[in-house]
């Protein structure tokens, strides 16, 4: 929307105006309108640079370009609740090997995890509540460690990736930003 001539405007009173009103949506949009004015196409090719693919939880604690150095173009990012290794991770991984160029796979599950604290209840009570049951399993876990062996293992032995060769796993710390890497024959 265009801004009159004689309303002065600024990022600050814009965000105030959103968070007087707004959505949070209306304030994303606000947001991008502010980077959009700000940005260059950098002429990116859509195969990332470091040709890895990081899945990880999806959990709003990790900033996973910040905790791993990655810029802009460098990498897939592929989140999901747990970070779980499903068909569809599984989708996503082959799309970014066999079109894209990715070789390398890095898996971050993290202490503090939603889905520690879920069991399939979860999924059964959902059945019995809408009168349907997901197609989907929860994957809940109790062991961290054992759960990313799990993801490395179902990575390696996909039959639809080009690389297995180098997939590692790891718990990034919440309290401390710190990855711990997962030995997968432990
Ligand atoms: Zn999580």
């Amino acid at each position: 929307m265009p801004i009159p001539a004689s309303q002065p405007s600024s990022p600050s009173s814009d965000s105030a105006a959103v968070r007087s009103g707004g959505t949070v949506t209306d304030r994303l949009i606000e947001a991008n309108q502010r980077y959009a004015a700000a940005f260059t196409d950098p002429g990116m090719d859509a195969r990332p640079v470091l040709k890895v693919a990081v899945v990880s939880c999806m959990d709003a604690r990790i900033d996973l370009h910040a905790a791993l150095g990655l810029e802009l173009g460098d990498c897939h990012t592929i989140r999901n609740a747990g970070g779980v290794v499903t068909d569809d991770i599984i989708r996503s991984l082959t799309i970014s090997q066999r079109a894209l160029g990715t070789r390398s796979v890095v898996l971050i599950h993290h202490t503090g995890c939603g889905l520690l604290n879920l069991t399939e209840d979860f999924r059964h009570d959902l059945a019995a509540e809408v009168g349907q049951r997901p197609t989907w399993a929860v994957e809940a876990f109790k062991d961290l460690d054992e759960d990313v062996r799990q993801s490395m293992q179902r990575v390696r032995t996909s039959p639809f990736l080009l690389h297995t060769d180098d997939v590692r796993g790891f718990v990034f710390d919440v309290k401390t930003g710190l990855l711990r890497e997962i030995d997968p024959q432990d």
